[in-house]
């Protein structure tokens, strides 16, 4: 371990005190495996069979500017939308991508083509989601470039920009606006919306942005169906964004997008209904409570680490006053210079992500807690093993 000793809870001094398995549990990703139990309960509902005949062209509706979407997928997607009330749609543009990964980039190129004599810098608030400044700078692109924290920006940066707002934000869970002082046509906006829904967290109002950002894999838990989708205001960056995503793929799977399609279907039929057994949003939301009460317990429990506090606040969805339930865990050593996904890894065999790739300190460690609950429960018992953590002494 980088700067101190562990000791678990039968106060042993060691590396890897009290592990039952020497099995590493990953929580690095946000595999969205919690899902998968209610899924399986519903899977007659949702299943569909595609004959070697159907969706065999390139070509959905060339009428559309975005020609690749199915429709049945763009009427899916704005129902959602309205059964949860998350976002405005009407009279906005829907933009299908490989996962809203692919979205991320289209909304670049379009938001910085054709480019100017610099490339324009990308921002967002830390911590910020550690794929921003890779996915950014991935290919080197002369239209745009990774420029850091937004909040530094707002201090020292010059120039057009574009900032990306993650609300809630992974990884700390926090609802966000924008912090770049509105400069004007200098700047423009991506909201990354992936997490607003209301498993996670209030819906305090629709969302009403240029450019939206929402995903098949945290909304449903579908994350390998690829699928995303982006809501724009402008038809101009809309068309950019669809051609982005024709030179990059030439379109986005029709099986994913029927897929989809049908379990959105599905989860809007429940609240249409209303006889649904379980309605989706609210099976997932408490089963996420649960998961958040108990990491409380264990966490104030061993004095190594502290949570965020949320507020709690009035969802539209639901028409209670909630407190968000965030997908991942962002704990905080109470001890400066603790390198916590050191600690983690090396004491209970516990991979997280460390808060210096989402641009702030090795004291703090984003977890998973979107795994199968066998996962999670192992997750917990280790957690609870760790006592203390000393530099050395
Ligand atoms: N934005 C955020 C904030 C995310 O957490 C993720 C997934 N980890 C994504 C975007 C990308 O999601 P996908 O490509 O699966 O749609």
């Amino acid at each position: 371990i980088n700067k101190g000793s562990l000791t678990s809870a039968n106060g042993n001094r060691t590396r890897s005190p009290t592990c039952s398995s020497d099995r590493v549990l990953n929580l690095e990703q946000g595999d969205p495996s919690v899902f998968q139990s209610y899924w399986s309960k519903m899977e007659d509902k949702c299943a569909m069979v595609i004959s070697g005949s159907q969706l065999m062209s390139y070509i959905s509706d060339f009428t559309t500017l975005c020609w690749f979407m199915e429709p049945e997928f763009q009427e899916a997607v704005r129902r959602l939308h309205r059964v949860v009330g998350n976002a405005v749609v009407d009279d906005r543009y829907i933009v299908v991508g490989t996962g809203s990964t692919q979205l991320y980039q289209a909304a670049l190129y379009a938001l910085t083509s054709p480019g100017g004599p610099e490339p324009v810098s990308v921002v967002s608030a830390a911590p910020y989601y550690s794929a921003y400044p890779e996915e950014t700078d991935y290919l080197r692109s002369r239209l745009y470039k990774w420029a850091g924290d937004a909040y530094e920006f707002d201090k020292n940066g010059t120039g057009p920009y574009i900032e990306v707002v993650n609300s809630p934000n992974n990884p700390d869970g926090t609802l966000r606006e924008a912090v770049v002082k509105n400069r004007g046509d200098e700047g423009k906006l991506i909201h990354d919306l992936a997490y607003y829904w209301p498993q996670y967290t209030p819906i305090i109002r629709p969302a009403d942005h240029d450019i939206m950002t929402f995903t098949f894999s945290k909304s449903t838990g579908h994350a390998g169906s690829r699928i995303g989708w982006a809501v724009v205001k402008d038809k101009e960056v809309a068309r950019k964004m669809s051609k982005f995503i024709e030179m990059s793929t030439l379109g986005v799977s029709k099986d994913s997008q029927q897929r989809a399609a049908k379990i959105m279907g599905v989860i809007c039929d429940g609240y249409k209904n209303f006889k649904s057994d379980e309605l989706f949003f609210e099976h997932i939301r408490r089963v996420m409570a649960e998961r958040w009460e108990r990491l409380r317990q264990v966490v104030e429990r061993n004095q190594v680490f502290s949570l965020p506090k949320y507020p709690k606040q009035y969802c539209l969805f639901s028409g209670e006053l909630i407190e968000p339930y965030p997908g991942f865990a962002w704990l905080e050593a109470k001890e400066e210079e603790i390198d916590s996904q050191k600690v983690l890894r090396g004491c209970i065999k516990v991979q997280g992500r460390t808060g210096s790739r989402f641009g702030v300190a090795q004291k703090y460690v984003r977890v998973s807690l979107l795994s199968n609950e066998e996962v999670f429960n192992q997750f917990l018992e280790r957690l609870s093993t760790i006592k203390s953590v000393s530099n050395g002494h």
